[in-house]
């Protein structure tokens, strides 16, 4: 099963599609871009209270048969947050300075 690849930030809605170098998952897929991970989010997933990674960028290119952005394409079902700016900064906050690995 491939990563879904979500169009946008769940966070701030920004465009990112599969070739976005900005694009941050955790280990659910939760998608949010890099600018909202660093200054709104810091680091903890909204919904899981995990860490984040770059996602890989699914090449254009048919290197390998059937696997390219062409043959497997990327999700375009927009995903929003459900929570308030309010709760999701309290989250934040209290997990923020637990390193993911101990979460
Ligand atoms: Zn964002
Ligand atoms: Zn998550």
């Amino acid at each position: 099963m491939a990563l879904q690849l979500r169009p946008n930030c769940e966070y701030c809605d920004k465009d990112l599609p599969p070739d976005a170098t900005n694009a941050r998952i955790c280990s659910y897929e939760c998608t949010f871009c890099a600018d909202c991970v660093e200054t709104k989010l810091h680091n903890v997933c909204p919904n899981c209270g995990g860490g984040f990674v770059p996602r890989p960028i699914r090449p254009a290119s048919e290197w390998r048969a059937g696997l390219s952005v062409a043959k497997r394409p990327p999700s375009t079902t927009r995903v929003r947050l459900s929570y308030s700016v309010e709760d999701i900064a309290a989250h934040s906050a209290r997990i923020k300075d637990i390193p993911p690995e101990r979460r």
